[in-house]
């Protein structure tokens, strides 16, 4: 078992590679029981884990809350026989990204911080952008509008919570994955891909459709409250603290 001293001293020690031999019948009850159930969000466990696991994503990625946290989806993720790579992509910010068969390229993710110099570093961001977003299947509309955000200097995530608040009756389906930010409200595209992801959810069982769709609804409500932009102030004032 990988240790956090271990791992913070080099974050690539937990790389694991996807294991296919593994009985898909018995994915849902490892990682909704016991320690997992407890420990991990419903998102980590639906979204990350077990759509991968099962086959519905070849892919997924998230930012963790803390090196803990990625230790621990890093047990899951083992035991029901999901890949992980974790990469840099920031002088403090990690992303883990968590993948099966045919999402090898996830491991190609390189490693990229501010030591690269700012205009690098900007470029570096918008190439990874195009990347992640082939590699997780989003819709191409979103991600041209993601990259285009970032050319631009512009705040995607404002750009969200105002166009969110400026109309009656969204679906929170455009809002499919957590921290996915659809190119407007009603993006179809992403519409489209929220609803098949609900139905086939809900074919396995009823009670991973309906948890599906109260995620759905959280990640609508998140952009709208503009919880993600204060999050992101946050932790900017965190890092300029931190420079000297
Ligand atoms: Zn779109």
């Amino acid at each position: 078992m990988l240790d956090l001293l271990s791992f913070h001293l080099d974050h690539r020690k937990a790389d694991i590679p996807p294991n296919s031999n593994i009985d898909r019948g018995s994915i849902r009850s490892a990682l909704w029981s016991g320690e997992w159930a407890d420990r991990l969000s419903s998102s980590r466990l639906l979204e990350n884990i077990y759509l991968v696991a099962v086959g519905l994503r070849r892919a997924s990625f998230f930012h963790p809350l803390d090196e803990r946290e990625v230790l621990l989806v890093r047990g899951a993720a083992e035991k029901v026989g999901v890949g992980m790579a974790v990469r840099k992509a920031g002088g403090r910010v990690l992303k883990v990204y968590l993948y099966g068969e045919g999402g090898e390229a996830v491991t190609k993710v390189p490693d990229v911080d501010e030591s690269l110099g700012r205009m690098e570093f900007i470029t570096a961001q918008i190439a990874l952008a195009n990347m992640t977003g082939q590699l997780m299947e989003y819709p191409s509309c979103c991600v041209s509008s993601f990259v285009g955000h970032l050319m631009n200097g512009s705040d995607q995530d404002e750009k969200a919570t105002s166009s969110l608040r400026s109309i009656s009756n969204p679906s929170p389906d455009a809002y499919f994955l957590e921290r996915f930010v659809p190119c407007s409200p009603n993006c179809r595209n992403a519409e489209r891909m929220g609803r098949q992801l609900g139905s086939l959810l809900t074919e396995i069982s009823p009670d991973l459709g309906d948890t599906y769709s109260s995620l759905k609804l959280e990640h609508m409500e998140e952009v709208r409250s503009g919880r993600i932009l204060k999050e992101k102030r946050e932790r900017d004032s965190l890092i300029s603290d931190g420079v000297p």
